[in-house]
């Protein structure tokens, strides 16, 4: 049986993936860019819940994110996790997705919403219960001013997850203050249980957080 073409969203070649694996998913990368993208199914914690990380970020998976994000590449937005549907649906089958939030502004600027368009091939259900108030762009910020992000995320509707499992997603983990900040804000409507995927966790140095702490970084 002859496997059916793929194109590659990354580099544009034809492909045939002819995997056992791509039986029940549907491959967005070739082979090549799969192993340029790294996966690593990191598991870190974030206080005490359990987090997981796809990739690493560095690499073609960061280039690909800033593509996706910051230049609208709409049809990126599969390649983070087309790969790994299946796995992902079976380990989180009883969950409902929560999605952290951007700001309307970024939003409309790029048309869509970029947490939630790369985790909708998931198929789970999804709660866009967070919002965010302004625009408050984390890279620009300084250590200190990363940890007041709270002060601009919400949450609406939080009676919907009470006795639910909850699995709140995002594109990017650094310091870990906002899915920090976000899972303060649900504990309070007691879901069931908490658990966090990102697509990427940046691992930074002692020396990295250093500088970021001591940087006197203004907005
Ligand atoms: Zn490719």
């Amino acid at each position: 049986m002859k496997s059916p073409t793929h194109i590659c969203k990354s580099c544009f070649c034809n492909f045939n993936e002819g995997s056992f694996h791509s039986l029940f998913n549907s491959p967005t990368l070739c082979n090549k860019c799969l192993k340029e993208y790294n996966p690593i199914f990191k598991k870190f914690k974030i206080e005490n819940i359990e987090a997981l990380a796809i990739y690493e970020y560095e690499g073609k998976v960061k280039e690909n994110i800033f593509i996706f994000k910051g230049c609208g590449d709409y049809e990126l937005k599969d390649t983070f996790l087309s790969s790994f549907v299946t796995d992902l649906r079976v380990m989180f089958w009883n969950f409902v997705i929560l999605p952290a939030p951007s700001s309307e502004e970024s939003n409309l600027k790029r048309g869509f919403n970029h947490v939630k368009e790369i985790f909708s091939i998931l198929g789970l259900p999804m709660y866009e219960i967070f919002k965010k108030i302004s625009n408050h762009k984390q890279s620009n910020l300084s250590y200190l001013e990363r940890q007041k992000v709270n002060k601009v995320l919400s949450i609406y509707n939080g009676e919907i997850i009470k006795n639910k499992n909850v699995l709140i997603v995002d594109d990017i983990c650094t310091t870990g203050a906002t899915l920090k900040a976000l899972i303060s804000l649900i504990k309070p409507f007691n879901p069931k249980q908490i658990k966090v995927l990102v697509i990427a966790k940046r691992d930074m140095s002692e020396d990295e957080i250093n500088k970021i702490k001591n940087s006197h970084e203004i907005l």
